[in-house]
């Protein structure tokens, strides 16, 4: 089949449908560490190589529709860690949801402690892959082509459990972004985890691979159907252990092109990197966001590197 919904949970005030709540309580367990202490993390390097992949995409597709600021939807904001890739993007509105409530009162406070944004910011806890987020947003915030870009951050996969979870979010993408806007996101791979996990001998039953800073475990070597192909994720430092889906590629190219989103733009980390190193705005931004040292060497060391090759970015455009 085509994968199911599972049970819907209660905690607090919050209902959650088929494993949302695990994944918030991963997510509103992680603490917030701070700047300085981040600069400790054992995955520094690839956390700031994420870093900065996002400013490329955000510095290629940040979108202004009108002559003023764009306008900004991050669906899965998390901690807000990008408030301040798009303060450099000169916006005029953030809107960003999260389905752990710990990590948008963390946002809250990171714009709170924001000097001069020279943008406004609302945010919401939210289950985006279950619910419409109309439900949530003010009138004012939910009017349509009001958005110039939709955001969702390593965050998009955890939505690809059921048929009815991806439709969902996709539905919330598309719904009130402009025509022209952009949806832009990072995924891991589809593909790339699959030939992985291929590639494990034939005899071989943990169904799992990784290296010292991360590991995949999968629990079916072939999957029937498009959704739910479940595996657990573990990167230090970073997630333990939550579970994710893969991404058929395709289906979601088709899944995006029935909410009026046309792709424009498809490459792994590896391709970003290569492509936009010596570019002119987006290669002296590898030294100064310390993706590489004064010598030029990488922050990441071998494991990180390869963790980092997982992923993926991608844009659509509305039409
Ligand atoms: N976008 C942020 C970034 O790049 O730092 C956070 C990425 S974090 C790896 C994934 C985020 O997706 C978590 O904050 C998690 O709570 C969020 N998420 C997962 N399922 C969600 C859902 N159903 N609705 C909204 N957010 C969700």
């Amino acid at each position: 089949g085509e994968g199911y919904d599972g049970a819907r949970k209660k905690v607090g005030n919050t209902h959650y449908v088929g494993n949302a709540s695990e994944v918030a309580s991963h997510y509103n367990s992680r603490p917030e560490v701070g700047v300085q202490h981040r600069e400790f993390s054992p995955i520094i390097g690839l956390k700031k190589f994420n870093n900065w992949i996002k400013s490329v995409l955000i510095g290629k597709f940040a979108w202004r529709g009108h002559g003023a600021g764009a306008k900004v939807l991050d669906i899965g904001c998390g901690k807000g860690g990008d408030l301040n890739k798009w303060r450099q993007a000169r916006i005029s509105l953030y809107v960003g949801m999260d389905i752990a409530a710990t990590s948008v009162e963390q946002a809250r406070g990171r714009f709170e402690t924001m000097n001069r944004p020279g943008f406004d910011a609302y945010f919401f806890a939210h289950d985006c892959y279950s619910l419409p987020i109309s439900d949530i947003l003010p009138d004012q915030l939910k009017v349509r082509d009001l958005y110039d870009n939709v955001t969702m951050q390593f965050c998009m996969h955890y939505a690809f459990e059921s048929p009815s979870k991806a439709r969902m979010m996709i539905e919330n993408v598309s719904r009130y972004l402009s025509t022209g806007g952009k949806f832009i996101g990072t995924i891991p791979d589809g593909e790339i985890l699959l030939s992985r996990l291929n590639a494990l001998p034939e005899d071989d039953t943990e169904l799992k691979f990784g290296n010292s800073c991360y590991f995949i475990q999968f629990e079916e070597r072939i999957h029937k159907g498009i959704y739910g192909h479940k595996y657990r994720f573990y990167l230090e430092d970073a997630v333990d252990d939550v579970p994710e889906y893969v991404v058929n590629w395709d289906n979601f190219v088709s899944l995006a092109l029935e909410y009026r989103l046309r792709l424009v733009y498809r490459k792994s980390f590896n391709e970003v990197l290569q492509e936009e190193q010596s570019s002119r705005d987006f290669g002296p931004l590898l030294g100064r966001m310390k993706v590489i040292n004064e010598a030029g060497e990488s922050a990441m060391d071998e494991d990180q590197w390869e963790a980092a090759n997982l992923y993926m970015a991608f844009a659509f455009e509305k039409f």
